[in-house]
């Protein structure tokens, strides 16, 4: 079987894999990418995180992501019957980077894969990694193209971002279960065609909370198309009858912020529907490996936080490689697993307080502390990482307090009121 050498195996060119990939090919190092799919693929995951903006810089990919021409994204909003929360980028605690894009996956991940083949990064696409073999931190990779063709590449060290693919964890057996309830997405893209009837900005996402526990994510993009889902337990989606667009029309009939402007609006893909997608996974390192990305945990859509801790995770990891390859000590569990897992257990924080409704009591609280909303402005901008702000350094706490002294204090004042 022919073998291949490089310095660096990526597997999986998403945003994670190119990102890594740039990075540690930027350093000098040989590197190769082999992906599964052809691209231009479809996969959900259209709102970023200004934080990500961070990593794809230093992956050198910011010129080519804004040729594509995507929305500019410079805030988010919530909604729940007549109340509204709207949170602009540019009022965060932390100093950092105040927009980013709504992105169609397609086109953004074939930027990112083209960019980083123009660097001189080979990307084997229609290939697929079927078994490893490693001998300390060298590894010998098996790899499958869609011939059926087999072959082999031996690396010093692997980046595993294959995503929901989880190449490393399937084949180690490192899977864990995680902690969050199963939920349910139906979604499509939609003509929007009376986007202008409503006066939302195309410049932020909506998330409407249709009941408790359910939710509609609403992402325009540049191009007049908008990316509209659910978000439920299964069990909630099995109520409405018929195929999945037959469900997915009846709840855009159910739900008044999207009745009219939704109403027999044409599709461009019929709805999909992706389930349980919440997974964890037991090492995010090892001998001659790390995972990136979705690989090592994958929470909820809610706060638009994959693609940011897939890029993140990406550029840490990258750094850490480099160093490693230079023959320098690394410490994976302070240097990677820590700071990962703090990113990662803050979203998870803000995960539970939003099905909880902790959330709902914090963010359609009338007239909020300027203070307070930017600092919960900042996570919500990806900068989970920043301990001076006290919503991301005591995120397990912080939400329920606040929620808890809103409580009281309306509580109070329409006691007061009564008498
Ligand atoms: P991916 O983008 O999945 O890329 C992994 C790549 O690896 C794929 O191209 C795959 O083909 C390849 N691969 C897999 N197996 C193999 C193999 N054996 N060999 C070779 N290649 C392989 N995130 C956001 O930031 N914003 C959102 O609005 C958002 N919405 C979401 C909505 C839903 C319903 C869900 C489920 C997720 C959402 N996400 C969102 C999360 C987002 O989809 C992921 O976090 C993001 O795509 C992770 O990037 P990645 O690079 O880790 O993996």
């Amino acid at each position: 079987m022919k073998t291949e050498q490089v310095d660096v195996l990526v597997i999986g060119a998403g945003p994670a894999g190119t990102v890594a990939a740039s990075i540690i090919h930027q350093a000098g190092y040989k590197v190769k990418i082999v992906e599964k799919m052809k691209f231009p693929r479809f996969v959900i995951g259209e709102s970023l995180l200004p934080r990500s903006m961070e990593a794809l810089e230093e992956a050198g990919f910011i010129d080519a992501i804004k040729a594509q021409g995507f929305q500019e994204k410079s805030g988010a909003k919530f909604v729940k019957g007549d109340a509204l929360c709207d949170f602009t980028f540019e009022q965060q605690f932390t100093p950092g980077w105040t927009w980013t894009w709504q992105v169609t996956r397609a086109d953004f991940d074939k930027a990112l894969a083209d960019t980083v083949e123009s660097m001189g990064v080979p990307v084997s696409y229609e290939t697929t990694v079927t078994g490893i073999r490693f001998d300390g931190s060298d590894s010998v990779t098996t790899i499958e193209d869609s011939n059926g063709n087999k072959s082999e590449i031996a690396a010093r060290f692997i980046v595993d971002g294959s995503g929901y693919g989880r190449v490393i964890p399937r084949l180690f057996n490192l899977e864990g279960a995680s902690n969050l309830q199963p939920r349910r997405a139906l979604f499509a893209h939609t003509f929007d065609e009376r986007r202008s009837m409503v006066t939302d900005q195309p410049n932020r996402i909506t998330a409407v909370v249709h009941k408790p526990g359910v939710w509609i994510w609403i992402i325009p993009f540049a191009t007049g198309v908008t990316s509209l889902g659910f978000v439920g337990e299964p069990e909630f989606f099995d109520q409405y009858p018929g195929t999945d667009e037959d469900k997915y029309r009846a709840l855009l009939e159910a739900e008044p912020y999207t009745r009219e402007r939704f109403r027999d609006v044409k599709l461009v893909f019929e709805p999909k529907t992706l389930q349980s997608w919440s997974a964890t996974t037991s090492k995010f390192y090892g001998d001659g490996f790390v995972l990136t990305g979705n690989v090592t945990e994958f929470l909820d859509p809610i706060f638009s936080s994959g693609v940011t801790l897939a890029c993140v995770s990406a550029q840490t990891a990258a750094k850490l490689v480099i160093k490693k390859l230079k023959g320098e000590a690394v410490d994976w569990e302070k240097e990677y697993m820590e700071p990962t897992m703090q990113g990662v257990n803050t979203f998870r924080s803000y995960v539970m307080a939003w099905y909880e409704g902790t959330l709902d009591t914090i963010f359609f609280k009338k007239d909020p502390d300027p203070l307070i909303k930017g600092q919960i402005c900042s996570v919500l901008a990806g900068y989970v990482w920043d301990m001076s702000n006290p919503f991301v350094k005591n995120h397990d706490t912080a939400l329920k307090r606040l929620a808890r002294t809103i409580e009281l204090t309306e509580k109070l004042k329409s006691s007061s009121e009564i008498e």
